[in-house]
């Protein structure tokens, strides 16, 4: 009988997810026996014409990490699509659009500028920036377009399953991985991992007073961290209230709060909101220029909330007179 066949693909990421799969370790080894991998661009010398060439659904399924910033991505996986059962979007940025996301604070134009003309490494001073077509030796060379905003996975196409967490934890995958083979699917649309908040499972959440307040704000960096209580009594930002728990509460173990990576339980539409109302719940100041000295405390605090989310918050995208509403 023949094997599954399984994908990887890999969109605007880190590459840490492909390091995820690699983190298997031995367990890789079962995988690969159970099933065939027919396309992993970062592992294995397959073409895209490869995967053209494949009958629609024949590939059992294809696991994509990363946002969809470019018009080569967004073609990728809508043929990935065609030819997989199902698709799983395989860590924060597929997921929720992740780090990549936070470029929709800006557009194109002010991500080339930056990147290829003020930054203080750039030594450009015919301004050259990335065109979708020039010509060589009277040759036409193309390259991807580059959009106006970052995407996650399933506003681009179909998702079935979703793998959160920057990167996936080796657990979570096997599991996800074992359930595909076994035919025991959770419904579709599901997130496989348990839906409560990081703190039901935090050890540190005994440590949270009663009525938790704080008066001020701190950095990690700022403060000698406790190692046993709860950041937020601490006074420092934890995500954990405001993301979903799975991930063995990896960063509290290594004494760091928690980023949100995991994204949101289901009941909570959009990530950052949810924390800032947490926030507004304990900060113990009523003078509203108390309020204000306090939240100045805070570097970045839509990066902060939103550093895995952005695309899937409420507002998406910042709006930009150089962005349509519905402009990729
Ligand atoms: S806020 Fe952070 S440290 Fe406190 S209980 Fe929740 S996850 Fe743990
Ligand atoms: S503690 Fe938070 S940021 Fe760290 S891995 Fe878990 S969900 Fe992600």
């Amino acid at each position: 009988m023949s094997k599954p066949k399984v994908a990887f693909y890999w969109c605007a990421s880190c590459g840490g997810c492909e390091e995820a799969v690699v983190d298997l370790a031995e367990n890789i080894l079962k995988v690969v026996e159970a099933v065939d991998i027919v396309f992993w661009p970062v592992a294995l010398d397959f073409k895209r014409k490869d995967i053209e060439a494949m009958p629609d659904k024949s590939i059992a399924v294809t696991f994509i990490n990363g946002a969809i910033r470019l018009s080569e991505q967004e073609e990728m996986v809508k043929l990935l699509r065609k030819k997989s059962q199902l698709i799983v979007a395989f860590g924060s940025c597929a997921h929720l659009g992740g780090v990549p996301g936070l470029a929709n604070f800006w557009d194109r134009e002010s991500i080339f500028n930056r990147a290829y003309k003020t930054t203080p490494s750039t030594h450009n001073p015919e301004g050259i920036v990335p065109q979708e077509k020039v010509t060589v030796d009277g040759k036409e060379l193309t390259l991807p377009k580059f959009y106006n905003t970052v995407f996650r996975l399933d506003q681009i196409i179909d998702v079935d399953y979703y793998l959160p967490g920057c990167a996936p934890p080796p657990d979570l995958v096997m599991n996800a991985i074992n359930a595909i083979l076994e035919g025991k699917l959770p419904p579709k649309g599901t997130v496989l991992s348990p839906n409560k908040s990081l703190c039901d499972d935090c050890k540190r959440n005994e440590t949270k007073p009663e009525k938790l307040t704080i008066k001020e704000i701190k950095r990690p960096h700022e403060i000698m961290l406790d190692p046993e209580k709860c950041f937020l009594a601490q006074g420092v930002i934890c995500m954990g209230p405001a993301t979903r728990t799975g991930c063995g509460e990896r960063c509290i173990e290594a004494n760091m709060p928690c980023r949100g990576c995991f994204g949101p339980t289901d009941q909570v539409i959009d990530q950052g909101a949810k924390f800032l109302s947490v926030l507004a719940s304990i900060i113990d100041v009523n003078d509203e220029k108390e309020i204000e000295k306090v939240m100045d405390t805070i570097v970045d605090p839509a990066g902060t909330f939103y550093r895995f989310s952005l695309p899937s918050s409420l507002m998406r995208r910042k709006r930009m007179p150089s962005v349509a509403d519905n402009e990729k």
